[in-house]
């Protein structure tokens, strides 16, 4: 059997307690070495067969896949936060389904949560905004025209932007198609990792301020107004409010 796992964004106790199982007890596995922390890895069996695959290509990946499963092997594919976003699994799943092998998938923590942890920030606020959006610039992937950075700006909502801190100037320059200049801009460095580095800004300053930092990869970018101090309580814990669970109070 092949598990995909979602490995978190650093910190190896942010891994599930299902994926650490099964990290632990696989034969062999495949781990993005480029963002994974080795931490995750710690305890896995010492006969374990380990491979990074940042020096692989697809077809490399899939024949240890197909080589595992020809064996009886337990083999964990470990890819950073969750596999969902950005992680190129769908590929993987489709050439297994080709070959008929069976392969389960255990989320993780993706960084964009890791990093709200490390602003103690809540990216949906009353009277604010009530939508988070997850994109990249586009780079050598790239990203269909209906969904750049400036039109996704002009819903003011809250956006992550992956993959991209490398373009920050580019980048803010777009987002000001959209936003205020003064909007509240977070960069997070490594966020969870022992090395995380947060820069808090506005969309103005903050490619000069991420320059300073020296930040240039393995970073999010949140650009919110939820970041700022204006915002309206919410209704669920509003005394006069009453819903399924409690009444109001007078
Ligand atoms: N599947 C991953 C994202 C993979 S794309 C997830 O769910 O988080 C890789 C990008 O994710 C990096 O370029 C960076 O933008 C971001 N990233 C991954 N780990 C991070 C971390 N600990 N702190 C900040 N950004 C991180």
């Amino acid at each position: 059997m092949i598990y995909f796992i979602g490995a978190g964004p650093g910190d190896p106790e942010l891994l599930t307690l299902k994926g650490k199982k099964l990290i632990d007890q696989a034969d062999v596995i495949i781990y993005a070495g480029s963002l994974v922390n080795p931490a995750v890895l710690a305890d896995a069996k010492k006969s374990a067969k380990i491979l990074n695959s940042a020096t692989m290509d697809l077809d490399e990946v899939i024949a240890e896949m197909e080589d595992a499963e020809s064996k009886g092997l337990m083999l964990a594919r470990v890819h950073t936060g969750d596999p969902s976003i950005y992680g190129a699994i769908r590929e993987q799943f489709d050439r297994l389904d080709k070959l008929g092998i069976k392969y389960k998938y255990i989320p993780g923590v993706s960084s964009f949560l890791g990093v709200a942890s490390a602003l103690n920030a809540e990216y949906t606020l009353p009277n604010v905004t009530q939508t988070v959006i997850l994109t990249r610039m586009a780079g050598r992937t790239p990203v269909p025209e209906r969904e750049s950075i400036a039109k996704l700006a002009s819903h003011k909502a809250t956006m992550i932007i992956f993959l991209s801190v490398g373009m920050i100037a580019d980048l803010s320059k777009e987002l000001m198609q959209g936003y205020e200049p003064e909007t509240p801009v977070a960069v997070v460095y490594k966020a969870t990792w022992p090395e995380q580095k947060i820069v808090r800004s506005t969309l103005e300053n903050i490619a000069e301020d991420v320059k300073k930092a020296g930040i240039t990869k393995t970073a999010l970018i949140v650009v919110s107004n939820t970041l700022g101090s204006d915002y309206e309580l919410s209704k669920l814990y509003d005394k006069h409010f009453t819903h399924e669970f409690r009444e109001a109070k007078a």
